[in-house]
C-alpha cells in the first residue's frame, strides 16, 4: 500500500514522479517526497500506532516506500526521557533528552533514514548501494547493507575517527578514503553516482533517504504524550535533520495528532564548521561555505546541502542558532555523562553545550520545556576525549598498595 504521490521540488513546486530524481530539472531544486494525507490520515491514528512493534517503522504511512519495510525492523524508538540531574546543572525546570546514542544497530540516528533509503532502493531494484559519509552514515549503510545482502561503496574523509573506521570496517564494505574534506567527498560521490548507477543514499535517493529523520521527531511527540517541547536543539551538519524533525511535527499536526506545534528550533554546530549557524546570526541570506576545523568530524560538513531548510526553520519557528569550541563540546560530553551517565560523541557535545550557553544568554527561558537532540554514541569518538578525562589508578593486587594509592 503506498501512500506517496510523487515528488516536487522544493523550489519552485514542479511536480515528477516517484522515481530515482533528486534534482529538478528546470531550477535545479531539491526534490521532496509528497503524500496523499487525506488516506493517511483514515489510516494513521495513536491508537494504531501504539499497537504497532516500536520501531521507527509505526509510522510507516508517512515514509517514503511502497510496499513493507524490509529494513530497519529493530531501528528507532530509542529512549526520550526527563533530565533532572542535568536540568539541575543547567538551571531549567523541565530538560528532555532524546537518545539516539543508543540506536539499534550502528548507534547513531543514521540508522534511521538508511532503514527508509535500503528499503526504497530495494524496490527501485538497486544491487549496490553507497554514500559520502562523515562517518555514522558510514557506519549505518556498511551494516544495513551487510543484512540485507547487498554490495556497498562507502566513501569517507581519509582522517576520520578510528572508531567510526573500524565501525564500517567490520561489515566488510569496499571502503574508500579520500584524500580530502567531506564536501569533496561529496562531490566525487555525485560523479559516481552518475557514473554508475548505485543507490548513493544520501545523492540520488535523497528524498527517501531524508524522510527517515522524520522519525526522531514522531517519536518525540509520542513520548512526550503527543505533545511537542516548547525549544528543541538540533544538531546540524547538512542541515537535514532539524528541517525533518520540524516537518515531522508539522505532519502530526496535519494528522490531527497534535496540537499546532510551537516548538522554537535551535540549529547547533562548532564553531570550526558554522556555516548554518553563522548565516543564522548574521540573518544574511546566503550561506558562505566554509573549510571545517573541528573535533566535531560527524558535523564537519562546510556546504550543507540543506542549510537554507534549517535556517527557514529557525526562522520560521522563532528560534536561534549557537556554535561552541572544541574545548566545550569536550566539556558537554563531560557534563552529559557526569549528570546523565550518557557518553555521547562529540555531535552531542556540540548540543549539550549550545544548549548551556542559550540558557546562559536567556535566549531559552529557565521555566519552559527544552529538548536535547542526542544523535551519536561517544565510543566512536573516543579520541576526542581521550587527553581530557586522567588515568585509572594503577596498582599492585595487594591491600596495601590499594591503600596507598587510595587515600580513604
Ligand atoms: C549526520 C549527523 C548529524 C546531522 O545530520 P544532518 O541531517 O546532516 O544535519 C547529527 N548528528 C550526528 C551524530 C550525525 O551523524
Ligand atoms: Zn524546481
Amino acid at each position: 500500500m503506498s501512500y506517496i504521490k510523487g515528488l516536487r521540488c522544493r523550489e519552485c513546486g514542479r511536480e515528477y514522479p516517484k522515481e530515482v530524481l533528486f534534482v529538478c530539472e528546470y531550477c535545479f531544486g531539491s526534490l521532496e517526497v509528497i503524500y496523499d494525507y487525506e488516506k493517511i490520515k483514515e489510516k494513521l491514528t495513536r491508537e494504531a500506532i501504539a499497537s504497532r512493534p516500536k520501531n521507527l517503522w509505526r509510522y510507516r504511512e508517512l515514509l517514503p516506500i511502497e510496499g513493507s519495510p524490509t529494513d530497519g525492523l529493530n531501528s528507532g524508538f530509542t529512549p526520550l526521557f526527563r533530565a533532572h540531574n542535568l536540568g539541575k546543572a543547567l538551571g531549567v525546570d523541565e530538560l528532555y533528552i532524546k537518545d539516539d546514542s543508543v540506536c539499534h544497530p550502528t548507534l547513531s540516528f543514521k540508522d534511521r533514514v538508511v532503514a527508509v533509503a535500503l528499503s526504497r532502493a530495494k524496490e527501485f531494484g538497486f544491487k549496490i548501494v553507497g554514500c559520502a559519509s562523515t562517518g555514522n552514515l558510514a557506519n549505518a549503510v556498511a551494516s544495513h547493507a551487510a543484512k540485507a545482502g547487498l554490495k556497498s561503496y562507502i566513501f569517507i574523509p581519509a582522517d576520520l575517527e578510528a572508531g567510526k573506521v573500524i565501525g564500517t570496517l567490520i561489515y566488510a564494505p569496499n571502503l574508500i578514503a579520500v584524500e580530502g574534506n567531506y564536501d569533496e567527498v561529496n562531490r566525487l560521490c555525485s560523479e559516481i553516482a552518475g557514473k554508475y548507477k548505485w543507490a548513493f543514499v544520501n545523492v540520488n535517493i535523497r528524498p527517501y533517504y531524508a524522510e527517515g529523520s522524520k522519525t526522531y521527531g514522531f517519536e518525540i511527540a509520542e513520548q512526550l504524550g503527543w505533545k511537542t517541547p516548547d525549544h528543541l536543539v538540533s544538531p546540524c551538519a547538512g542541515g537535514s535533520l532539524i528541517t525533518k524533525i520540524h516537518k515531522a511535527f508539522k505532519e502530526l499536526h496535519k494528522l490531527e495528532l497534535i496540537a499546532k506545534p510551537k516548538t522554537k528550533f535551535y540549529a547547533a554546530q562548532a564553531s570550526g564548521c558554522s556555516p548554518i549557524v553563522t548565516a543564522i546570526k548574521e540573518k544574511s541570506e546566503i550561506i558562505k561555505p566554509v573549510k571545517p576545523k573541528t573535533i566535531a568530524k560527524s558535523l564537519a560538513i562546510g556546504n550543507p546541502a540543506d542549510g537554507y531548510y534549517a535556517m527557514g526553520t529557525v526562522g520560521d519557528t522563532g528560534g536561534w542558532a549557537e556554535s561552541v569550541s572544541d574545548d566545550e563540546i569536550v566539556e558537554g560530553i563531560k557534563l552529559l555523562a557526569a549528570t546523565e551517565g550518557i557518553f555521547t560523541e562529540t555531535a552531542g557535545g556540540v548540543t549539550v553545550a549550545v544548549t548551556k550557553k542559550l540558557i546562559e544568554q536567556g535566549r531559552m527561558p529557565r521555566d519552559e520545556s527544552i529538548l536535547i537532540a542526542i544523535t551519536g554514541n561517544g565510543l566512536k569518538t573516543q579520541e576526542a576525549v581521550q587527553p581530557h578525562i586522567g588515568r585509572p589508578a594503577r596498582i599492585k593486587p595487594t591491600i596495601k598498595s590499594f591503600e596507598e594509592e587510595v587515600r580513604l
